[in-house]
């Protein structure tokens, strides 16, 4: 069966392709050279791997940095949240990665599949060995829809949607719009995610869209999350519990999702604080947020942790065996919530890292955890939750930023994506830090 997600990526390959053909060539990319050893390889050119080779360019020259980096296009992935609701398009939220590589930095169009730290050397698919004086790793994490069983097949089918990949974001959409009658249910799983808010803002934007349509009334929401919180700020969730009561949403806590019966539009959650008890979710409309794990390759490659992540300094994002390895982004075991947000603050840490470490003395500067997730709250509102490793929140604006804003949904919606594509991926945005000092006169 040629089914419509098969053909729904096989469109986003083949869009893929003709921007590519029609890239910039600022860039030199992979295979017109023979240079195999750079001063610094930066694995992965997601958010923190092009902010970092741009960073890095300023500080080696470009012909002295490489990055490997698979994929042909560039995704601003917060966007998706949004794309899912209908509100913005896929195509706005991608560009080619040609034209966000910093030019004049070797692109290895490729996928590290091996990595020898002991003799600082990488090895890509295409079988190119690469050495480096110094190693950025920002290869992101990986999705598991299969660790749900009828899943990733059961994607395939209407009704269902996820705003965390390419090629289910726009069926999310189409699972709102048909909506006739029924519940529409919502999953958070139990492992470390991106942007943990996510899962939920798409069910505070469905409630919206059926308000707006007259469907609400017809609608049982439903947001059944493996935590045991519905979100892990205080500050923030006390808000988000009002929001859930006013509008009449239903919050399951220690429910996880384990199958899908899409044929019969069923959803089986386990109730994690009783072993062993299911409960069955008949659907109308279901998002999934799939379970998330460390990159594979990183497995057996002596830079991980005991959970698979890139074992990181958590204030110098520095390799604690490795010295001249550095990482950075959702593949470490920072323990901060997983952003665009978050990566933004730690370039500016990680390039005085980097800096102190080619001199040969000691990083001085400390990542505090800080990271962000504007909780979308409606189609015009917006909670901007931003705090730091412990939990505590660090606004940037002088206002209780607990209180949903639609000057804050204009941020998340229209500024935030121009402080990406212009700003982080040009190594020029490092987070609000220094701009929360000012607008809190001196006082945070
Ligand atoms: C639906 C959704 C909503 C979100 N909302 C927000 C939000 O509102 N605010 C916010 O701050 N963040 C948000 N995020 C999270 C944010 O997008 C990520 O945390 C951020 O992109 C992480 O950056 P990264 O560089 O670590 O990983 P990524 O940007 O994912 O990049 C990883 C890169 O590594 C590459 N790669 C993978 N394996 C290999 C390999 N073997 N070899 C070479 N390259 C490889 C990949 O192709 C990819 O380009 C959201 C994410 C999603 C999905």
């Amino acid at each position: 069966m040629a089914s419509a997600l098969t053909q729904q990526v096989a469109l986003v390959r083949k869009c893929n392709r003709c921007l590519y053909s029609v890239r910039s060539h600022f860039h030199t990319s992979s295979g017109l050279s023979s240079k195999d050893h750079y001063k610094v390889v930066v694995l992965g050119g997601g958010s923190g791997g092009i902010a970092m080779g741009a960073r890095m360019k300023r500080k080696v020259g470009a012909e002295h940095v490489a990055i490997v980096e698979p994929s042909e296009m560039h995704y601003y992935q917060p966007m998706w949240t949004l794309v899912g609701a209908g509100s913005k398009t896929i195509s706005a939220s991608g560009r080619s990665t040609a034209s966000v590589m910093p030019s004049g930095v070797k692109w290895i169009k490729s996928r590290v599949v091996k990595f020898a730290p002991k003799n600082n050397t990488v090895f890509t698919e295409s079988g190119k060995e690469i050495s480096y004086d110094y190693l950025v790793v920002a290869l992101g994490l990986q999705l598991h829809y299969e660790k749900i069983k009828g899943l990733p097949e059961g994607l395939e089918y209407p009704k269902i949607g996820s705003n965390y990949s390419l090629a289910t974001v726009e069926k999310t959409w189409k699972a709102l719009q048909n909506f006739k009658e029924g519940n529409a249910v919502f999953s958070f799983p139990n492992t470390p995610v991106k942007c943990a808010g996510a899962a939920q803002k798409i069910m505070y934007l469905t409630d919206s869209y059926m308000r707006k349509t007259g469907k609400r009334s017809k609608a049982n929401i439903i947001y059944n999350t493996s935590l045991p919180v519905l979100f892990g700020v205080k500050k923030y969730a006390d808000a988000l519990w009002e929001i859930v009561k006013s509008r009449d949403l239903n919050v399951n806590l220690r429910h996880n999702l384990i199958e899908v019966r899409a044929d019969k539009q069923e959803a089986v959650f386990a109730n994690l604080d009783k072993p062993g008890e299911t409960k069955v979710f008949e659907y109308e409309m279901l998002h999934v947020t799939p379970p998330m794990g460390p990159p594979t390759v990183l497995k057996g490659s002596s830079l991980e942790d005991e959970g698979g992540w890139l074992d990181v300094n958590k204030e110098t994002l520095q390799h604690k065996t490795f010295s001249n390895v550095f990482g950075i982004g959702d593949c470490t075991n920072l323990p901060t919530s997983k952003s665009a947000a978050a990566v933004a603050a730690q370039t500016a840490v990680l390039d005085r890292t980097i800096t102190k470490v080619m001199k040969k003395e000691k990083p001085d500067k400390k990542y505090d955890g800080y990271t962000s997730c504007p909780l979308v709250t409606s189609y015009n509102t917006v909670i901007l939750a931003e705090f730091d490793y412990d939990g505590h929140p660090l606004e940037t604006f002088p206002v209780d930023q607990s209180k949903e804003s639609r000057i804050m949904y204009h941020m998340k919606a229209d500024i935030m994506p121009h402080l990406y594509w212009h700003g982080l991926l040009r190594g020029l945005w490092g987070g609000p830090g220094p701009y929360r000092k000012i607008m809190h006169l001196g006082m945070k």
